[in-house]
């Protein structure tokens, strides 16, 4: 894919006056399709955005200047690693996470709920938080509605995300019940603390869980949407539930959340399930996936998924994409890659890991600019038709 991921971003953009954070301005819209503008305490953000996670404050291995250049707006920290490692006071000695991590633009910090409620074994849940060991040392801490907020603070996080409670996706109806329930009252507790804990540059967004529930999912959208946050997620997808599950609760319910603010949906995913939120109206998403997997070998192309280990790529001197602009596809051959991958450098998985963020960038990055030229419906149709989600095997060797 030769579309260039940095095209049209309002970060780019110098001439653009700086709004007051939390803005938001729908700029285009197909169906429920959309693309807008958000700003934040640092600078704007264009939707449909992809997020790259750097759980710890990195995105593992690659620098900020690298991660501007290749289109990333918002990248996501999260605040469970952070405050363990190296401690949410620390952090903000340093500067906050900007100031420590060297990045200008946006970030995005989850609660650290997400990685509390799978700590199976390690953590006791009640009305009013919840009580866990740590997976570093098996510390004992508490996390509560207020304590989240409270670190974000310290990070320095654009977007701050409140403390929900996330069930497993075999949850039996009334655990579902009780967590939505559970997940409605710490929101409200949030939006009244929030004030006296976030600094007033600090965006807050309020959760939507509900598993794939339909009738759940659209009863707590009801209870989340009229608290003053200044967005709305959809969290709980991606945790079990099979693909068209996940699809068919955006479908269902991402258009009828509030539409004069930012809905984004936590930790998906692959590139198809991308097309299936862009296309029910969500305008951020994030996921470990491109990075995770290009440390593991996989690499995305719009033929297909490349695992560069496979000795067929031992010869080949085309690089992973030859429609790929990315500085690893302007630089590397399959087979160097295979070769450093194989000889565990370093450069492999910064290398894999610029050019599978490149690949998820530059698909949202087309179907943005296509939302905003009219022209979505012929453009992600395209995309459709050449995009391959399977494992690529090429039978014929490399020229
Ligand atoms: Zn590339």
């Amino acid at each position: 894919m030769s579309f260039d991921p940095t095209v049209g971003l309002s970060c780019e953009d110098p001439s653009l006056a700086a709004q007051a954070p939390g803005t938001f301005e729908v700029l285009a819209q197909a169906g429920d399709a959309r693309s807008a503008r958000l700003w934040t305490g640092h600078g704007p953000v264009d939707t449909p955005c992809f997020m790259p996670v750097g759980t710890y404050g990195a995105v593992k291995g690659l620098d900020p200047d690298e991660l501007a250049r290749i289109g990333s707006q918002v990248i996501l920290g999260n605040s469970y690693h952070l405050a363990h490692r190296p401690g949410a006071e620390r952090v903000a000695r340093l500067g906050g996470l900007h100031g420590m991590s060297g990045w200008s633009r946006a970030i995005l910090t989850d609660s650290g709920g997400f990685q509390v409620f799978s700590l199976r074994g390690l953590q006791r849940i009640d009305d009013d938080g919840v009580d866990y060991r740590t997976h570093f040392d098996g510390s004992a801490h508490r996390m509560t509605p207020r304590s989240v907020l409270e670190v974000q603070a310290h990070l320095g996080s654009d977007i701050c995300m409140v403390l929900d409670h996330c069930p497993p996706a075999d949850a039996s109806p009334a655990d579902l019940r009780r967590a939505v329930d559970r997940t409605t009252r710490w929101a409200e507790l949030a939006a009244r603390l929030r004030p006296e804990i976030l600094g007033a540059r600090q965006l807050c967004f309020g959760i939507v869980q509900g598993g794939v529930d339909l009738e759940a999912r659209r009863a707590h959208l009801e209870a989340m949407a009229p608290l003053p946050f200044d967005g709305l997620a959809l969290g709980g997808l991606s945790v079990g539930e099979t693909t068209a599950q996940m699809h068919a609760t955006m479908a269902a319910i991402a258009p009828s959340m509030p539409a004069d603010r930012p809905r984004y949906v936590m930790g998906i995913g692959m590139p198809e399930d991308l097309l299936a939120a862009i296309d029910a109206g969500v305008d951020m998403f994030d996921c470990v996936l491109p990075t995770r997997n290009a440390r593991n070998g996989q690499l995305f192309t719009m033929a297909g998924r490349m695992n560069i280990r496979r000795a067929q790529w031992r010869d080949d001197a085309r690089p992973v994409d030859p429609t790929c602009g990315c500085p690893t596809c302007r630089r590397f051959s399959r087979a160097y890659l295979r070769h450093l991958h194989g000889q565990n450098d370093p450069l492999f998985g910064r290398a894999a890991s610029l050019h599978n963020l490149w690949f998820f960038h530059a698909l949202v990055g087309r179907l943005r600019a296509a939302l905003r030229a009219g022209a979505y419906p012929a453009v992600r149709a395209e995309i459709l038709a050449a995009y391959a989600p399977g494992l690529l095997v090429e039978s014929t060797p490399a020229p």
